[in-house]
């Protein structure tokens, strides 16, 4: 049995400030209601300790990182959820509306495909190794906010969302 970890409330309080500073500076909020924010905040903290990266806090991870990669926060699912419903699944992020107070999020199913489904969009995406003749580079794609890029390998970070180079598949 994994030992329980437990997030240092300075980190957490500094994560915290971290996520907001990036959220800002990318057009993103983080959900108002503090209290409820910060707790997602220790999960996340929880997380990384538990499985080496930020771990989505309201789903279940399996522990084998290729298979959690697209639930790192902020996961694949993010910006269509804010789009669609106004919020993320976990409610982390919301739109500027329920940031201002003005709505409240309310639970979303989670559009996260299935595992046999992940496996087999990865299979094609690794298929994908040549790009066509007519293009010089390979098209890169954010998987986080969808930030398109044509070079020879992914940037180590996403100039949008802060994302890492693993989180870019070859789009093209
Ligand atoms: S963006 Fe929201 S739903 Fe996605 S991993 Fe982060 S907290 Fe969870």
């Amino acid at each position: 049995m994994k030992e329980a970890y437990h997030a240092d409330p300075a980190a957490v309080a500094a994560l915290f400030q971290k996520l907001q500073r990036e959220a800002a500076a990318a057009g993103y909020h983080l959900n108002p209601d503090q209290e409820f924010t910060m707790a997602l905040v220790e999960g996340l903290l929880v997380n990384s300790e538990r499985y080496g990266a930020p771990v989505c806090p309201c789903r279940l991870a399996s522990d084998i990182a290729e298979e959690d990669r697209d639930i790192v926060c902020p996961c694949d699912y993010r910006d269509p959820d804010l789009n669609d419903f106004g919020s993320c699944f976990c409610a982390l992020y919301v739109s500027e509306k329920i940031a201002r107070g003005e709505a409240k999020p309310h639970s979303i199913r989670d559009r996260r495909p299935r595992l046999e489904e992940r496996r087999a969009s990865a299979k094609a995406a690794a298929l994908a190794k040549e790009p066509p003749q007519s293009l010089r580079y390979p098209v890169w794609r954010c998987n986080v906010c969808g930030y398109l890029c044509a070079r020879e390998n992914p940037p180590e970070i996403c100039p949008i969302c802060k994302a890492r180079h693993d989180r870019f598949e070859r789009f093209l």
